[in-house]
């Protein structure tokens, strides 16, 4: 039996403890934050518990659904025929359907044909290594035409990548592309999950399963410094504290990896700094009625800078009581200006967007407003990322890492959490 050290408690690092705890390790838990979930984590916001980011969950999300019924949650799962919308320069279209797409007034027949055979010839690819190196919008270009690129993608890759728009893998973009598209009830319906209670449902399952096999989950517990002597893991420093362990699992980001753990080769290091990722500032909204009846609404309009709002309470009705729940998240690279703007700055524009969006919405509605930060949310996936992923088993005997970026090609969701997760552990194991 070994002794494990984990650091983070989002999905990953909880399904890679409940991995060796059933295998008969010994494992603690050490998280940063003053409580389990990472991204999936929830916050007390006026009353309710809800997400700080919101979280879907898509029919094609096998590692999650095995999860849930090994831990008994199966009948949490539900799902709900979601809309979309597209809210393009001032007017609000359906979006999602194939009705809706001939609908659209902005495109020409020929386009509208281009847009759903690429969508079709996606949902159909299962082999993502020819598209890894090939250019996300070039590819995009050329199957539905300059045109449709221009109104139904460009603003979107600009608002939420902006200087690295054209630096993205297309089997990055692709495979987001099929998740969604397969998860549907018909043609007509899309069909979007949630569990019973939002995320922590799931991880307060885990945290349970994980104490029961006797794992411990220590909060507010950075991990400063990853301990090795002459290339092998011996322990962990916390808090001014070192304890010896046998080996070490990180998920957290892989940019906090370098200067977590001296002890790696710096060549090593220098392959874990080229992977980029950039943050997230998520303003979520309390509001009496909603903005729309989209679950997600797509925005391209010369007066918005945000790619879109999701409006969760479509999603999951009765999370809020009568309440309806707004997230508008701002992607952005450190360096935009935006960044070092307040959270009351970001809530401030969000809320003067919502009469565009639906001109009967006033101040009246609000009822709360919060701001959240995550330093590393999006993983920057460039043409050929594959080869740029550095091995999950380090060169530092005993320490092994993985994050958001190894769901590659897939998207981030806390079911490729899950199934890295388990991988990672696997690994160790080896
Ligand atoms: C805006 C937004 C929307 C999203 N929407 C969806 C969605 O609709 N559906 C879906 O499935 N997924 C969604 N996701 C993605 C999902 O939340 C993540 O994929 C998942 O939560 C990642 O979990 P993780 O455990 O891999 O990593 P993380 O959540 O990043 O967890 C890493 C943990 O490590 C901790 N940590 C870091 N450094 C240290 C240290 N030195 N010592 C100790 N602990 C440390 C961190 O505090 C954190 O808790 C969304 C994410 C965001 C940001």
């Amino acid at each position: 039996m070994a002794n494990y050290a984990i650091v983070g408690t989002g999905p990953m690092g909880l399904m890679a403890a409940l991995e060796l705890l059933e295998k008969g390790h010994s494992v603690d838990i050490y998280e940063r934050d003053d409580r389990v979930g990472g991204m999936s984590a929830s916050f007390d916001f006026a009353g309710l518990q809800i997400e700080r980011y919101y979280h879907f969950i898509c029919k094609t999300d096998y590692p999650l659904f095995s999860l849930l019924s090994r831990l008994g949650l199966s009948d949490a799962l539900h799902w709900t025929d979601t809309r979309m919308g597209y809210f393009y320069n001032g007017k609000l279209y359906r979006w999602g359907t194939p009705f809706a797409l001939l609908g659209f007034p902005h495109l020409g027949i020929v386009d509208k044909f281009r847009y759903a055979l690429h969508v079709m010839y996606t949902k159909g690819i299962s082999d993502w290594s020819k598209l890894d190196k090939e250019n996300a919008t070039q590819w995009i270009r050329k199957w539905i035409g300059e045109r449709a690129y221009d109104v139904l993608w460009r603003k979107a890759f600009q608002l939420k990548f902006f200087e690295y728009s054209d630096q993205l893998s297309a089997s990055w973009i692709g495979t987001r592309i099929k998740r969604i598209a397969l998860s549907r009830r018909s043609l007509m319906h899309e069909s979007l999950g949630y569990l019973d209670g939002g995320s922590r449902t799931l991880l307060d399952a885990m945290e349970s399963r994980i104490r029961a096999l006797g794992g411990r989950i220590l909060l507010s517990r950075g991990i400063d410094e990853v301990v090795s002597d002459s290339g092998r893991v011996t322990g962990v420093r916390a808090g001014g504290e070192v304890m010896p362990y046998d080996g070490v699992l990180s998920t957290a980001p892989i940019q906090y990896v370098p200067g977590m753990v001296p002890g790696l080769p710096e060549e090593f290091a220098n392959s874990i700094r080229k992977i980029e990722n950039i943050p997230v500032a998520c303003v979520i909204l309390k509001l009496k009625h909603a903005v729309s009846e989209n679950f997600w609404m797509n925005i391209s309009d010369p007066s918005i800078a945000i790619p879109g709002v999701i409006e969760y309470s479509n999603l999951n009705p009765g999370e809020a009581g009568a309440a309806k729940i707004l997230y508008a998240p701002f992607y952005m690279p450190k360096t935009h200006p935006k960044w070092s703007e307040t959270n009351e700055s970001l809530i401030e524009e969000v809320l003067g967007y919502l009469p565009k969006l639906n001109p009967s919405f006033n101040r009246d509605w609000v009822l709360a407003t919060h701001c959240h930060r995550y330093e590393f949310a999006q993983t920057i996936c460039p043409p050929g990322f594959q080869d740029m992923l550095p091995s999950m088993r380090t060169p530092l005997q005993g320490f092994f890492m993985a994050d958001t970026a190894y769901y590659y090609p897939e998207d981030r969701s806390i079911s490729e959490s899950v199934e890295v997760g388990r991988r990672l552990a696997e690994e160790a194991l080896r």
